[in-house]
């Protein structure tokens, strides 16, 4: 059996980060799972589709062909329809649209044997909201990431304010508090951590230091 380690957690915990380094460092695949509701968000943005129209992006996430490529610079690109859609997915309108289709239980449906199938030799690093308790729920070992509110939001105005975007830390702050209310509150999948998940505080925490902990979890 291929074993899995999935990494859950709200946005800002460092998930996407921290998982991308374990699997390079284990050699195993990686599965961004946001990144296929976001390609979703971005296929019904080109096809003009509706977000209150539930049936229509439940066909679009049937329709929608997603594919992970390596660049040559060894940086992940996500393939859409066809279309490289790496940065348009890294929006915060491709995050709001794949908030909004993440709440349809059909989508969700559809999405689940499509994360499955990543489950191949030699193993496979997952990152989400729900890969610990829903769709890899057998996995051999579970990770729950959180980092105080605070920590989050600095960490996402520092992103931020390198790419040369300016906003107040007062503003990330409510945003963040705000997300972490919808996504603990909505009723399809709210996030929560599986009961056999090991939490990681990362507040304080360098990005090495946390990469350290996980990884002495596969490889005690
Ligand atoms: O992690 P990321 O910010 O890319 O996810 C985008 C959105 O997709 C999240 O806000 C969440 O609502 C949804 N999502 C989800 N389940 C996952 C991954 C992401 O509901 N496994």
């Amino acid at each position: 059996i291929v074993p899995v380690l999935t990494i859950d957690g709200p946005s800002g915990s460092g998930k996407g980060t921290i998982s991308r380094l374990v699997a390079h460092r284990l050699g195993w695949h990686y599965l961004d799972s946001g990144a296929l509701y976001r390609a979703v968000g971005v296929a019904a943005g080109w096809a003009g589709i509706d977000l209150d129209d539930d049936g229509a992006l439940v066909r679009c996430t049937f329709d929608t062909q997603v594919d992970f490529t390596e660049a040559g610079d060894g940086e992940l690109r996500v393939i859409v329809n066809g279309t490289d859609a790496t940065d348009e997915l890294r929006t915060e309108t491709a995050g709001a649209a794949a908030s909004a289709i993440a709440a349809i239980p059909q989508v969700r449906a559809a999405l689940r044997d499509r994360q499955r199938a990543f489950r191949q030799p030699p193993g496979l690093v997952t990152d989400g909201r729900d890969m610990g308790t829903v769709i890899f729920p057998d996995a051999r070992y579970k990770v729950f990431l959180t980092a105080s509110a605070e920590e989050r939001a600095e960490r996402r105005h520092k992103q931020l304010k390198s790419k040369g975007v300016s906003v107040t830390m007062d503003g990330l702050l409510r945003e963040i508090l705000a997300r972490d209310a919808r996504d603990a509150g909505r009723t399809v999948a709210p996030l929560r951590p599986a009961d056999d998940a090991v939490h990681i505080d990362t507040t304080g925490l360098g990005i090495d230091a946390v990469v350290e902990r996980v990884l002495a979890l596969v490889a005690p």
